[in-house]
């Protein structure tokens, strides 16, 4: 039985979702605009496990992520680059999924952009401003706040102690809470609407694409807790309002900050790590097993330290599967009197490791029982009291291990390992080539390999 944390009821509660086995999951995706740095990474990597554990037991899920292509941050920065804004935004989109892909974040189904899904944004709010829960103005479309009085349910809040909206004189809002829904607007990028030229709103999009996949009413939808309010607010009133239905979403779930020194990463603060620029120092599944030992709804603060533990970490498991096919390989017998002790701490192990995993998807729990398993097997490994067959149940149990928490965990050598064998091979091209007295291409090794902060000095010998 799982439990998820539902921020709505802010308890856990019991999961079942609408259709018998089938999950629908929807998370905010990213607005691209610039390179998607490892804050970003921390939410997606929890979202994919958070799948990865439901397909695992049994469910069929369908992950869905919106990508906002169309947003200020993107017309501006576009400004400031000379670039046309939607080319831009493919430009910065490619690179997030190519991120995802070196971070084996495998598990969306679809990725919608917000400027293919133009029709059902318009047919949304057209809907919403039938049944009167908009208005138009001459600047645009508003949802009027005062017209769902559950705004605030999600963050806790009551619309009267919401004073963070701003009141723009411009747009003649009813309520100084009513949020844009469509932007009338003449410069390009625009689309055509019923109410002339103009681009969506921010929050209309995630709606419009959910019902166009969904329906009104779906299981999962999730995102870091920065988008609880306003953007999830909106979301539900939107929803909730245009179709009569309660609730859009049964369980809402939210990931806590990566930090810096305290601070959330972000963009506007600068004090950011570029997926790309992580991974040229660190292995994914390095960085991957830092995010998961940590519970999703806590904060993590990025360090090179607790990097570094990380690494150990996850060489502490490779170093045993290393163990393990060592073993195999030699002439140990296939049975052994332990086999049963062992079935039994395996099927202990597997046990616990579920048991956190249904614990509101407890990965830190999770992954100290498989260490907890290592320490034990050890034991009987070192004294030689292990079978054949126990490794090779061992080897199909972390592999499963691994299928969850998104590690390969088959490979027979660590990566760090991998890498040092491939440092050499390029090496000892690279002496051949000098041998032959090809320096521009013996210097480019260097220089590339210099960039990956592996230094090589010739000396004379
Ligand atoms: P954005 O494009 O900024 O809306 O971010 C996309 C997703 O990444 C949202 O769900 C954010 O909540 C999440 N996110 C952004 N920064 C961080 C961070 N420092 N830690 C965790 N999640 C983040």
């Amino acid at each position: 039985m799982i439990k998820v944390y539902n921020t709505l009821s802010r308890k856990k509660e019991i999961f079942k979702p609408r259709e018998g086995n089938r999950v629908k999951i929807f998370v905010c995706g990213l607005t691209v605009y610039d390179n998607s740095h490892i804050g970003h990474a921390r939410t997606y990597i929890s979202f994919d496990v958070i799948a990865r554990y439901l397909k695992y037991q049994g469910y069929s899920v369908f992950y869905l992520q919106n990508i906002t292509d169309i947003d200020d941050k993107i017309i501006n920065r576009a400004i400031e680059t000379g670039e046309d804004p939607l080319h831009l935004a493919r430009k910065f989109e490619e690179k997030y999924i190519q991120d995802m892909k070196s971070l084996a974040v495998e598990n969306v189904n679809l990725y919608a952009r917000a400027t293919e899904h133009i029709p059902e944004i318009i047919k949304q709010i057209g809907t919403l401003l039938e049944k009167g829960f908009a208005y138009e103005t001459d600047s645009g479309v508003y949802f009027d706040e005062s017209r769902y009085p559950d705004f605030g349910k999600l963050s806790n809040r009551k619309i009267e102690d919401l004073n963070v909206h701003r009141i723009n004189p411009d747009t003649n809002k009813r309520n100084p809470g009513d949020f844009a829904l469509w932007k009338k607007k003449n410069e390009k990028p625009y689309w055509d609407s019923p109410w002339g030229p103009g681009r969506p709103g921010w929050h209309i999009e995630d709606t419009a694409i959910t019902e166009e996949y969904f329906g009104p009413q779906y299981d999962i939808h999730g995102g870091g807790l920065d988008l609880i309010f306003p953007h999830h607010e909106a979301e539900i009133a939107q929803m909730e309002s245009a179709s009569g239905k309660k609730p859009m979403v049964r369980y809402w779930m939210h990931t806590g900050f990566l930090n810096v020194l305290g601070e959330k990463m972000s963009k506007s603060l600068g004090n950011f790590i570029t997926i790309k620029d992580l991974l040229k120092e660190c292995p994914p599944e390095v960085f991957r097993f830092f995010v998961l030992s940590t519970h999703y709804r806590s904060p993590i603060d990025f360090s090179q330290e607790i990097l570094e533990q990380s690494r150990s970490g996850l060489k502490r498991i490779y170093k045993h599967i290393e163990t393990i096919e060592e073993l195999m390989e030699s002439d140990i017998p296939e049975t052994s009197s332990k086999d049963e002790e062992h079935e039994k701490l395996l099927r202990e192990t597997r046990k616990n490791f579920q048991e956190a995993m249904d614990n509101d998807f407890n990965t830190p729990f999770a992954i100290s029982s498989l260490f907890d398993f290592i320490r034990e097997i050890n034991r009987d490994i070192n004294d030689s009291n292990i079978s054949k067959n126990t490794l090779n149940d061992i080897k199909i149990f972390i592999k499963e291990i691994g299928n969850i928490l998104g590690f390969e965990f088959v490979l027979s050598k660590s990566h760090d390992d991998v890498a040092d064998e491939l440092v050499d091979i390029l090496t000892s091209i690279r002496g051949k080539l000098r041998q032959r007295k090809d320096y521009e291409l013996s210097d480019e090794i260097r220089s590339k390999l210099n960039d990956l902060n592996i230094v090589i000095e010739d000396r004379k010998n």
